[in-house]
């Protein structure tokens, strides 16, 4: 069975090559699926990925794979579009729409799950591949929601989460890409992600203020709920005034402190961080 690495861009994925490569299975593929408008040569104009993951797939990766015979695959959205789009951020401008969370959330199934699936398709056809996914160790939760964890509900692919057999956890991750010498990617995730703490937002508004500022421009055009009038918002829904926090006043507001969170798994008393930006973590913080 061929195996396939989904190559997410931040240090969880980085570890996951790390260490296939040190215990000697290397996968057959690494792929990177691009939820923005670029290319493996040239970035985006539309607000997507960091520019950290950029940099350092195209420095640090891309060069380790040539030299390990590990085939890089960059679905881009030339050969692979987002639907009809050319990325995931003109998608939602077309209709309107602004990311949301929540289990349904389309972004993943459009901009990732569904590219993928396509990509398997024409490269693998009926064959059975082995799909490894970065969720770290301590990240049980996840593993358990995944509906591919091998449960036989897909026809084509089973997944793996080689660093939860490995026991690692994201300091352990961070030590490992460390170890090995090379610089420590952040996390990756869309610019513009739901899920990104308010450091993150005020990071976005302050490394990259034009895409931050269309991605205001899209909250703002996206029109009051049809059944209660309601005005969303990505972040700082209030659920007392019912309705949302526009971008601009959501970043805002003074910065709390971070807390420290100690790590389940290693025992770190401050657990590796999930911070985005668009530099290496080693390059100092972002915030
Ligand atoms: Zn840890």
């Amino acid at each position: 069975m061929k195996k396939v690495l989904s190559y997410g861009g931040g240090l969880d994925s980085f570890a996951m090559l790390l260490d296939a490569i040190e215990r000697g299975e290397k996968p057959d593929a690494c792929v990177f699926i691009d939820v923005g408008d670029g290319t493996a040569t040239r970035d985006g104009e539309d607000p997507g990925e960091w520019l950290g993951t950029y940099r350092h797939m195209r420095e640090i990766v891309m060069p380790l794979c040539a030299r390990e015979g590990i085939e890089f695959v960059w679905l881009d959205s030339e050969r692979y579009p987002v639907r009809d789009a050319r990325s995931l951020f003109a998608w939602l401008e077309a209709r309107k729409q602004i990311p949301v969370s929540g289990p349904n959330r389309i972004c993943t199934t459009i901009a990732k799950v569904e590219r993928f699936e396509r990509w398997l398709a024409a490269t693998h056809g009926e064959a059975y591949v082995e799909v490894w996914i970065g969720f770290e160790a301590g990240e049980e939760g996840r593993i358990e929601k995944d509906p591919n964890a091998g449960k036989g509900k897909s026809a084509q692919r089973v997944n793996r989460f080689p660093l939860h057999e490995r026991g690692l956890c994201r300091c352990r991750c961070k030590a490992l890409v460390e170890r090995h010498g090379y610089p420590v990617p952040r996390k990756s995730a869309c610019v513009f992600c739901p899920y990104g703490s308010a450091r993150d937002w005020k990071t976005f508004a302050r490394e990259l203020p034009e895409q931050f500022a269309r991605v205001v421009a899209l909250e703002e055009k996206k029109p009051p709920t049809k059944k209660n009038g309601i005005k969303l918002s990505i972040m700082g829904y209030d659920s007392k005034k019912k309705r949302g926090t526009p971008l601009p006043v959501y970043v805002a507001r003074p910065e709390r402190a971070p807390r420290k969170k100690p790590c389940t798994v290693c025992g770190a008393e401050d657990r590796a961080t999930k911070a985005t930006g668009c530099g290496y973590l080693d390059e100092g913080a972002a915030a």
